[in-house]
């Protein structure tokens, strides 16, 4: 048994079944025994494996993109450069790198990384040092922040990169009598989780698409709150003060059905009830309910576009070209597998999907 089964079985016991949503945010973000709080979950000793761990190619063109969009809206000098689960900080290493060739851009920004792990705070911060120990200085050191609603005011360039799958969601499924949550309690005879069905309607349910009532039973929908409210406010905040956000996750484009909710242990897929705390828990990313809020909130969204194809329009089959030609013998193969894994349809081409979110004045960003 996990503490973390330990926990979660009192409170249930307590307080009756847990909602995923509410599951979830236990098992990620226990602040002593949740997932992301204890360990680097990423490369090939962890978990999973992330598009920046795969090549630095990913960086640099979000690096470019961020130059490019700083200087469609005018240049604002300062500027915060925000990145939400920066990971071991490989994205933004890679993306001040490639951001240098734009005269004027490192000295205008401002550094932010949204970051609750102590394990990956250090991560980070030793990324960045090696970036500023090789050339030009940034104006300012970084700051980390516990939640995105800590980020000070100013215009905004923000990335995010498989962050929003590590939001909680809620499960509903269709029932003859309309929705009911799935739910997470205690079974005493397996001495483990199951799910339940709750009884009882819930107001929640009002936030799934209604186009998706006409549903067969048994059919599961998701609810994602807390992304939701999330974009709602980079929405608000850009539309505001000006800028772009680049959302980059897992996910489907329009509103559909479907258990999503997975864990990844050892880079293989696991029962996510089984091991809280100890397995990368998520949910594919709801780009329609994300882009909707933005709007209503004021900026306008663009894409989502497969990832695959973002990247090319990006020019990453150029940047690839241009690595080979310089790779030592035998590095070459290297880049052309990690070309395919970014890009190749049955790889993360499509599955993974990019989202931006842009100031209503600056037009639609590089790429879109
Ligand atoms: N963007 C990185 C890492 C992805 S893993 C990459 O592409 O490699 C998810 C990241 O989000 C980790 O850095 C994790 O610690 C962070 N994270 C997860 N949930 C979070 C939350 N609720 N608040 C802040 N950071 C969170």
């Amino acid at each position: 048994m996990t503490p973390l089964f330990e926990i979660l079985s009192r409170r249930i016991a307590a307080a009756g079944p847990l909602s995923l949503a509410e599951y979830m945010a236990e098992a990620l973000g226990h602040p002593r025994h949740g997932y992301y709080a204890t360990r680097d979950p990423l490369g090939a000793a962890g978990d999973f494996v992330t598009a920046p761990e795969i090549s630095q190619m990913f960086g640099e063109l979000l690096g470019l993109w961020c130059a490019a969009c700083w200087d469609r809206l005018g240049r604002p000098d300062p500027v915060l450069l925000a990145e939400l689960g920066p990971g071991r900080g490989t994205l933004m290493a890679d993306a001040l790198r490639a951001a240098r060739v734009m005269p004027g851009f490192l000295g205008a920004l401002r550094l932010h990384l949204v970051e609750t792990s102590p394990v990956l705070r250090a991560a980070q911060a030793a990324a960045l040092e090696s970036v500023a120990a090789a050339g030009p200085e940034l104006a300012a050191p970084p700051s980390w922040h516990a939640t995105a609603a800590e980020l000070p005011d100013g215009p905004l360039l923000l990335l995010a990169n498989e962050f929003f799958d590590a939001l909680p969601v809620r499960q509903f499924q269709r029932t003859p009598v309309g929705w009911r949550e799935r739910r997470i309690g205690w079974d005493a005879d397996i001495g483990g989780l199951r799910w339940v069905l709750a009884a009882a309607p819930d107001p929640a349910a009002a936030l799934i698409d209604p186009t998706l009532d006409s549903a067969p039973v048994g059919a599961i929908a998701e609810v994602g709150l807390a992304g939701r409210v999330l974009a709602a406010e980079l929405g608000r905040r850009i539309a505001a003060e000006g800028g772009a956000a680049l959302i980059i996750d897992y996910g489907y484009a329009a509103p559909g059905t479907g258990d999503t909710f997975q864990a990844v242990r050892r880079h293989r897929f696991a029962d996510p009830l089984a091991a809280p705390g100890e397995a990368d828990l998520t949910a594919h990313v709801d780009f329609a309910a994300l882009a909707a809020v933005a709007r209503q909130a004021g900026a306008v969204p663009h894409g989502p576009l497969p990832q695959g194809e973002f990247l090319r329009r990006l020019g990453i089959a150029e940047r690839a070209a241009m690595l080979r030609a310089r790779a030592v013998p035998g590095r070459s193969a290297a880049i052309d597998t990690a070309l395919d894994r970014l890009t190749d349809p049955d790889q993360m081409g499509t599955l993974f999907k990019v989202l931006a979110l842009a100031a209503p004045t600056m037009g639609a960003p590089p790429g879109f």
